[in-house]
């Protein structure tokens, strides 16, 4: 009777024993319905503050198809500021529409034009799509492999950048009031999201997983990012590097899933286990 009175008082301290690593895809910048390279430098280097005040070191992905001579800068910040860079395909194309040919000749392309600032070796599927039929999957698989890459999952997927590209619009537009109006919106799905896949978490292991956020490089993390690190932080949640996240054995899993669309690892990891 004692011990479950204990064990009740001490569960939700145990589920509050999070840890988080933050990643963001799409750099040097993404989404931002035609900001300007100067624009995206600022928000940048206003990320970059965020991270640095909640002392968390991210991994940032790069996509070479949204470089410019004037933007390729924001990755040197990047850099000295800490933070690794990892590939993210060249022209981010959707792998359930194209050859699995075309998308390591696209993997390949990044490391040709952005390997000077990627310092790891780690890999993210661009919309985590990993091949509509087992073929493709397989080829991608052990292109990776021979080339020494480590795929880098993702555990809070979320749809951060439908809110990004409606954000960015009203930001074209000046419209401050749609701004805060989807900042806030934003915020409250995150929380929403990231409690869900806490939750997914202990249901699936027993234990508090080490989670992987992903995020982008974009106009609502410029302006949100802080109130997001913020409530992590108010939430017991501590910021992790990626490579200590990969020590998580969930991540050990790599499952046969052929899938038109990208799978969060806990999503992933759910749905072997409703099939055994
Ligand atoms: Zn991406």
């Amino acid at each position: 009777m004692k011990k479950a009175f204990l064990l009740s008082f001490l569960a939700p301290l145990l589920c509050f024993s999070q840890e988080v690593a933050i990643t963001l895809d799409d750099l040097p910048f993404g989404y931002s319905a035609g900001m300007s390279d100067s624009m995206k430098i600022v928000s940048t280097k206003r990320m970059l503050a965020i991270l640095k005040e909640f002392d968390a070191k991210a991994t940032g992905f790069v996509t070479p198809g949204n470089m410019s001579e004037d933007n390729q800068v924001i990755l040197d910040l990047w850099l000295e500021s800490g933070h690794d860079l990892g590939n993210h395909t060249h022209r981010h194309y959707n792998f359930t529409e194209v050859s699995a040919s075309k998308y390591i000749a696209d993997i390949d392309s990044c490391k040709q034009l952005a390997g000077e600032w990627i310092n790891t070796d780690y890999f993210r599927y661009s919309m985590l799509r990993r091949g509509n039929t087992e073929a493709k999957r397989d080829s991608v698989y052990a292109f990776l492999e021979k080339e020494g890459y480590t795929i880098a999952p993702v555990s809070i997927d979320n749809n951060e950048w439908i809110y990004n590209r409606d954000y960015s619009r009203a930001l074209r537009e000046d419209d401050t009031e749609k701004m805060i109006q989807l900042g806030n919106e934003y915020i409250e799905h995150m929380k929403e999201i990231s409690l869900k896949y806490e939750k997914m978490g202990i249901e699936l292991t027993g234990r508090s997983v080490k989670h992987i956020l992903l995020l982008h490089a974009n106009p609502i993390n410029a302006e949100y990012l802080h109130a997001l690190l913020g409530w992590y932080k108010s939430k017991g949640w501590k910021f992790i590097t990626l490579d200590e996240a990969m020590t998580d054995p969930i991540y050990l899993i790599n499952g046969d899933l052929v899938s038109d669309f990208g799978w969060s690892q806990l999503d992933k990891l759910k749905k072997i286990q409703s099939t055994d």
